[in-house]
């Protein structure tokens, strides 16, 4: 944010109210901060870490929101435009928030709960977010001071809630710097970048990937309301500046793009035109946040040239893997660890007092130590380093719990290294079956069956006119007396299409090892998935097999 001052009349946002230079951005935050402390009694300008939620539309007033309450000492917790209500009141009442900052639209949704809560509400008045207001002198006073408030908490972000109720994860300004900084490096973010953000505002990939990454080396951020297929299509190929050169996104939003691409851009000289566009102009398109299927990056490449870079992160350590920007992006990997951060596999002969294997990053340069015994050998994953999170807000016993005794985070999923990089296998506690004596990643079965031409068809996916991605699969484990667990199906298919078990079994037996091809099969019309693109799989347990 400090930063932001050196920018001055550079274009930060540009959202549908117009564009905001970092200059607006900072005076406006500075203004608000000043409000906070006001509301708050707050003489000292100084709020300790209070916590400050706000509910702000995917627009400059966010940052202002996120800039006002850093400036004035307090936590920033934002909260998601779409929640009910519900979800609301258990952010705010979670996080013991002091103050609900509102944007005018939201006031009147957000202020019964405040006031049930005890809480007051701050409206962002919409002539405050105007992006020609004339300036209040940018004071660099506050700026440098909590700049320099490195083990200070900076926001609580809730996870996604896949396998729980969400956990507020304190991250303190260092962590979110590491996490930004790595990636700027990695990810040679410069000021003359333009990102093109479409994802909701209250998880890392939305907050740091695409917000405080672009602002951090002064570059522009294009804020669309939401996600909207015929948007996004629109700015990517607008010959308009500022032109898009990133873009990121979960993996249902490419397959979305996917669909909207097939039903549109039918004519070859419109798709060689879309080919040529993307690839002249954009340099980058991530995709993160849940495993990306094979089917889609392949598409994505044979309509825009550029293979999807995947990377790997939570909410409590931000990104810690990432293919690499030059170099071999290896499809189904995350690649290797970002700047800063330190991974380890937790391999059973581990358990067992036998070795593991330890990469460390510092830049590109990876200092490497594998025991050649153990690659391939799925494990644990832990990780290391400045990004890694404070604590879960509140909750000491959980946060004692998520470490290990010498200061490693336990992630929670399981990750193999194999050929120089590392592979994401899924959650340990639900996308790892255990069939018998054999241990099967739910995320590879997934993989295996993308492939189906019934499902979605790798074959396929090149052919235009099919709408080739709006299938899709998951595949859980429930209990199972003799077996411990069975490897369950559960499949969305391609329009018109129909599929038994047994010929997913006959298909299978080429391709897949006899013990993770799945014996039931239940065909549903759509697979539930979140904002993020991620599905909850002990909800889709309790729905097919309930106890
Ligand atoms: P909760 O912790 O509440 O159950 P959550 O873990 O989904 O929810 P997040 O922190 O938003 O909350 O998500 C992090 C998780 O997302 C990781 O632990 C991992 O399982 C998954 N993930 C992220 N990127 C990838 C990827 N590239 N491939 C596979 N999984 C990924
Ligand atoms: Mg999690």
């Amino acid at each position: 944010m400090g930063r932001a001052l050196a920018f001055g009349d550079k274009i930060a946002i540009v959202d549908q109210n117009g564009e905001h230079t970092y200059r607006d951005l900072l005076s406006q935050s500075l203004r608000l901060s000043q409000e906070i402390c006001r509301a708050l009694e707050c003489s000292s300008r100084d709020l300790k870490e209070e916590r400050i939620s706000f509910l702000c539309p995917n627009d400059a007033s966010y940052v202002v929101a996120q800039w006002a309450s850093w400036m004035s000492g307090g936590i920033a917790v934002p909260l998601y435009k779409k929640h009910p209500v519900q979800e609301l009141e258990y952010v705010i009442q979670d996080s013991q928030s002091a103050l609900v900052i509102a944007a005018e639209e939201y006031v009147g949704k957000i202020a019964p709960s405040a006031e049930k809560l005890g809480v007051p509400v701050l409206p962002l008045l919409r002539s405050h977010r105007d992006g020609s207001t004339s300036h209040a002198a940018v004071e660099e006073g506050p700026l440098t001071t909590c700049s320099s408030w490195k083990d200070r908490g900076a926001m609580i972000i809730y996870t996604s809630g896949t396998t729980g109720r969400p956990k507020g994860v304190l991250s303190t300004h260092e962590n979110v710097q590491a996490v930004t900084t790595g990636l700027v490096e990695k990810w040679e973010w410069k000021k003359e970048d333009v990102i093109l953000h479409v994802l909701p505002l209250h998880h890392v990939h939305g907050v740091i990937n695409k917000l405080l990454c672009p602002l951090w080396v002064g570059a522009t951020c294009i804020m669309l309301p939401e996600f909207s297929a015929q948007m996004v299509w629109n700015k990517f190929l607008s010959s308009e500046a500022p032109r898009i050169s990133v873009f990121m996104a979960v993996p249902t939003i490419y397959a979305k793009l996917i669909e909207y691409y097939d039903k549109h851009f039918t004519q070859l000289q419109v798709q060689d035109f879309v080919r040529a566009f993307c690839q002249q102009n954009i340099r980058l398109m991530v995709s993160g946040s849940a495993a990306l299927p094979v089917p889609v990056l392949e598409k994505w490449k044979s309509i825009t040239g550029h293979t999807l870079l995947e990377r790997y992160g939570m909410t409590e350590i931000g990104m810690a893997l990432s293919n690499p920007l030059h170099g071999v992006r290896v499809p189904g990997s995350v690649g290797t660890p970002l700047p800063g951060v330190e991974v380890r596999i937790v391999t059973e002969t581990l358990k067992n007092g036998g070795r593991s294997y330890t990469i460390h990053a510092q830049g590109d340069e990876h200092r490497t130590q594998v025991t050649p015994d153990l690659e391939g050998q799925e494990g644990e994953l832990l990780v290391k380093g400045p990004s890694v999170f404070r604590e879960y807000w509140n909750r000491p016993r959980e946060t004692a719990d998520a470490f290990t005794p010498d200061g490693w985070f336990k992630t929670g999923d399981t990750a193999a290294y194999k050929d120089g990089v590392y592979w994401i296998k899924g959650r340990t506690s639900v996308d790892i079956i255990k069939n018998g004596g054999f241990k099967i990643s739910a995320l590879e079965v997934e993989r295996h069956l993308l492939a189906h031409p019934h499902i979605t068809g790798i074959a396929r996916v090149s052919q235009a006119e099919s709408s080739a991605l709006s299938a899709d699969v998951a595949v859980i484990g429930p209990p199972d007396m003799v077996w411990g667990q069975r490897v369950s199906a559960v499949v969305q298919l391609r329009k018109g299409e129909m599929l038994s078990v047994k010929d997913l079994k006959d298909w299978a037996r080429e391709t897949m090892a006899p013990y993770a091809i799945p014996t039931e099969l239940i065909v549903v019309e759509e697979i539930p998935r979140n904002q993020m693109g991620k599905v909850n799989k002990k909800e889709l347990l309790q729905r097919f097999y309930p106890a």
